[in-house]
């Protein structure tokens, strides 16, 4: 019977110190061992060549290295890529790169599938599969840098946990990747230009605030009135808007963290005056700001974006009450990699 060896990148530094120490070795080959892991993300033991060659071949019989493998990479033509990612058991994912003038923006994938269940969104059609490990949404980030050097000629400069999946259902994973993105052993970002955003767990916003993230936080909103959130959000039922905005309360006085909604108007469906003002007295519980995103419709049609006499009203009245809105343009949606489309389609 075949043994399935270990993901050598489960472990933390202080374990694989630990484990040359109990092999007869010295615990800083450890330390020699994880920067080739993370910072110079070797694919093979046989890249890390200052490390002995019986050493490699010891961790070729202990371990392996499960990288991910961009299986597709389409280009948009206004610059955006999708990468469809294969991962070491055969699952597929996908991220996407979004230039912009100034800034270059992952958006990664936190989970196969997706634990929600959003109407609008093509994602939620796969149900969860499983969670990406803290390694698999590392390499989602790493492949972007690498694409976006090599295509857009400067590093990747921000990231967003806003593709397939509810980062905070997979909690402790995406914050074990961001440690690795913001460690100066792993890609050294700041933590300032990462945002997770959640569909709203209330509990998990809680439990970020109290575990102190220095990330941003968004929030996909899309309705401020629960009857409505709950007919295009159907899990809204059990994370009514009150406990989420109790939860957002929270989190701003422990973090003064700004909070951004998301939100996508559709037609018939949140384009009312009394949508807006919906919208207006929840962003008064905490400081904020509203993304309206466009929306690209998934297979059935059944959302469609809102007219732009809606968009507008939404703008006027926003701005009226002093709050901060901007109207984000969707990006790829020629290889549907824009929000609510991934759905390992390529
Ligand atoms: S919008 Fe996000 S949370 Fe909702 S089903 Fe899609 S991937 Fe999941």
């Amino acid at each position: 019977m075949e043994i399935k060896k270990k993901d050598i990148r489960a472990l933390t530094k202080e374990q694989l110190r630990d484990f040359f120490e109990s092999q007869g070795d010295k615990a800083f080959r450890g330390n020699q061992v994880y920067e080739w892991l993370w910072r110079k993300g070797a694919h093979s033991f046989e890249d890390m060549t200052n490390v002995s060659l019986e050493t490699r071949e010891m961790l070729e019989a202990n371990f392996a290295i499960n990288h991910i493998k961009v299986d597709q990479m389409q280009r948009s033509s206004d610059g955006t890529i999708k990468n469809a990612v294969r991962l070491h058991d055969g699952l597929i994912v996908e991220s996407v790169l979004i230039p912009a003038k100034n800034r270059t923006t992952a958006c990664v994938s936190s989970q196969v599938g997706c634990s929600l269940d959003c109407r609008f969104c093509a994602t939620s059609r796969l149900k969860r599969m499983r969670n990406l490990n803290p390694d698999e949404i590392y390499d989602q980030v790493v492949a972007i840098d690498r694409e976006s050097k090599l295509y857009h000629n400067r590093p990747l400069s921000n990231i967003v946990f806003m593709g397939m999946g509810e980062p905070l259902m997979n909690y402790n994973n995406v914050l074990k990747a961001i440690d690795k993105i913001t460690s100066p052993e792993g890609l050294g970002m700041s933590p300032k230009r990462i945002v997770v955003s959640t569909s709203g767990v209330p509990k998990m916003i809680k439990k970020m605030a109290d575990d102190e993230v220095k990330f941003k936080l968004a929030v996909s909103l899309h309705s401020a009135i629960d009857e409505i959130r709950t007919s295009i959000m159907p899990f809204n039922e059990t994370f009514p808007l009150k406990d989420l905005r109790e939860a957002l309360v929270y989190w701003y006085a422990k973090t003064k963290n700004r909070i951004t909604y998301e939100y996508v108007v559709w037609d018939g469906i949140n384009d009312t005056k009394k949508d807006v003002e919906a919208l207006i007295e929840f962003c008064k519980f905490a400081p904020s700001k509203v993304n309206i995103i466009e929306y690209n419709p998934i297979d059935d049609g059944e959302f469609q974006q809102a007219n732009s006499k809606a968009l507008d009203m939404y703008v006027s009245m926003l701005e009226a009450n002093r709050i901060t809105v901007t109207v984000r343009r969707s990006r790829g949606k020629d290889i549907d990699a824009a929000c609510g489309q991934l759905a390992n389609k390529s």
